[in-house]
């Protein structure tokens, strides 16, 4: 087993209840956990698994430990923000674990949803590359970086795998929730006040809690400051996503002051242009796909390097890329603009439906 990180995550004090702690992991920029430090110590997010260390001691500076938490309020179970909760339980039994009212039910098994996630990304590199050779070889590199992550996982973890030596500390396979939280739930940490709302479109089961009395949104993963990651056959769904960005943008129209707390990077400082950035972007992205495609049939690679380039394709952005210019294709699919041909490979070819 891993040493718990020895660094604690940076502490941000937001406000006279709220803290941020910020956490390094290894797939994207540090998650922000934010700490809610009322008469009921609240967490909105836990962290990835292994920066559960840093967390702790984060949490010990402010002269707590993890018993003393008595809630983590998942936004979305993606694993940088969920699986430090999953091994919670061993450490900190007591405290309560709220998320989404249909998370639980879907996800009975957290190591089996990173085995669909790993499976997702060889579907669309198989969608996308017509080339067996050269489409191969990138869902081995795919695969080796997954097992890489899956490997730390298990390690850190001890996933409940008993021919392993010695299970010292064992983290929950299935996202046990205390409280499934639904659209307009309310509750209160004491002097702070919040209220759920349903924010799905990044992620299937993405909530974003909302504190009223002193206006703070925690965005989640739902407004980072760029477009995030949409994975249309997996969780993700842009129509939703537009639909909920529409929500974020009604909130503030209803609490001008509220502040935007996301789960990555900084507050977002002026959150009804950071919305219409993204939406303005992703319209940009669509209209280049449209264009494209008037020009005759096209994979998705072929798009990819139209609107993004072939430097991308080095990176470790290009599953990314290639998601979300898939979930655009979708989306135009759906309203009957785009149709495409399924080849038996997988492989398949978007063409303009007249
Ligand atoms: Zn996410």
């Amino acid at each position: 087993m891993r040493k718990p990180t020895a660094k604690p995550g940076e502490i941000h004090q937001v406000s006279d209840l709220i803290y941020r702690i910020t956490l390094n992991q290894p797939f994207y920029a540090p998650n922000q956990v934010y700490l809610i430090r009322d008469e009921q110590t609240l967490l909105i997010d836990s962290g990835y698994v292994e920066s559960i260390g840093a967390l702790a001691l984060a949490l010990k500076r402010l002269g707590l430990t993890m018993k003393n938490v008595d809630t983590i309020l998942y936004t979305h179970p993606h694993i940088d923000h969920i699986t430090a909760g999953l091994l919670w339980t061993a450490y900190a039994p007591r405290t309560e674990r709220w998320g989404q009212h249909q998370l639980a039910r879907d996800i009975p098994d957290y190591p089996d949803f990173i085995d669909v996630w790993q499976a997702d990304t060889a579907r669309v590199l198989t969608v996308a590359f017509k080339d067996k050779q050269a489409r191969n070889a990138r869902i081995r590199r795919s695969n080796d970086r997954w097992a890489r992550f899956v490997k730390r996982f298990d390690e850190y973890a001890e996933l409940g795998d008993a021919t392993q030596k010695k299970a010292v500390r064992k983290a929950d396979r299935e996202i046990k929730l205390n409280r499934l939280l639904k659209e307009g739930d309310t509750f209160s940490t004491g002097r702070l006040h919040f209220k759920i709302m349903e924010t799905p479109g990044h992620n299937t089961w993405h909530i974003t809690p909302i504190e009223t009395s002193v206006g703070f949104a925690f965005t989640g993963d739902l407004l980072i400051g760029n477009i995030p990651a949409i994975y249309d056959k997996l969780d993700g769904n842009l129509e939703l996503f537009e639909r909920s960005m529409q929500k974020l943008l009604d909130l503030r129209k209803a609490y001008p002051t509220m502040r935007f707390m996301p789960a990555h990077g900084e507050e977002i400082e002026n959150p009804e242009r950071a919305i219409k950035v993204v939406l303005k972007t992703l319209g940009i992205l669509e209209n280049g796909l449209l264009k494209k495609l008037v020009e005759g049939r096209k994979d998705l690679l072929e798009l990819m390097e139209s609107a993004f380039g072939t430097k991308i394709e080095g990176g470790n952005h290009f599953v990314t890329a290639l998601e979300l210019l898939e979930a655009l294709l979708r989306k135009l699919m759906r309203a009957g603009r785009v149709g495409s041909q399924v080849y038996a490979d997988g492989y398949e070819e978007f063409y303009m439906k007249h």
